[in-house]
């Protein structure tokens, strides 16, 4: 299994890196809310991302919170989608193959690798597929380690 979007600490060196190498200036506010969402964000929404930032960068407006995020998703750096479960757009840091699990329990979404489902598609020759955004939704069983033990959110 592939660990580079395993949650992890970062290098502020590293961090840079990532967007001097999408072309990204590294600012202030672009290293710090970077290394939130790759260190410790778990899928969240753009509201979630600008309380934090409220919290921790002191004078921030929302519109550099919600212009930061566009310019790290447009440079590919993290993605955002929306499922019908909210009405929120959410930002994910983890930008290989996956699906997600939704535990409607807690509200949480899981990360499940493409590999570790079997998927079929029967698709027209014409059409060519970009990408795939499922969402399984069920609960998550908080004393079974099945998920935790597979899958991606672990730190
Ligand atoms: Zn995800």
């Amino acid at each position: 299994m592939r660990s580079v979007h395993l949650k992890k600490k970062h290098s502020k060196e590293s961090i840079r890196e990532i967007l001097e190498t999408a072309n990204l200036q590294p600012t202030v506010q672009r290293l710090s809310l970077l290394q939130y969402l790759l260190e410790d964000a778990d899928h969240p929404t753009a509201e979630q991302v600008r309380d934090w930032a409220y919290g921790h960068l002191g004078q921030i407006s929302q519109a550099t919170v919600y212009n930061t995020l566009n310019s790290l998703v447009s440079a590919g750096i993290i993605r955002q989608f929306k499922f019908g479960h909210s009405d929120c757009v959410i930002y994910d840091c983890n930008i290989s193959d996956h699906v997600h699990f939704l535990d409607e329990t807690s509200g949480k979404l899981f990360d499940i690798q493409t590999h570790e489902i079997k998927l079929k598609s029967r698709l027209p020759d014409h059409f060519q597929l970009k990408s795939i955004d499922i969402l399984f939704r069920g609960t998550v069983d908080p004393k079974g380690q099945n998920l935790q033990a597979k899958g991606t959110n672990q730190r």
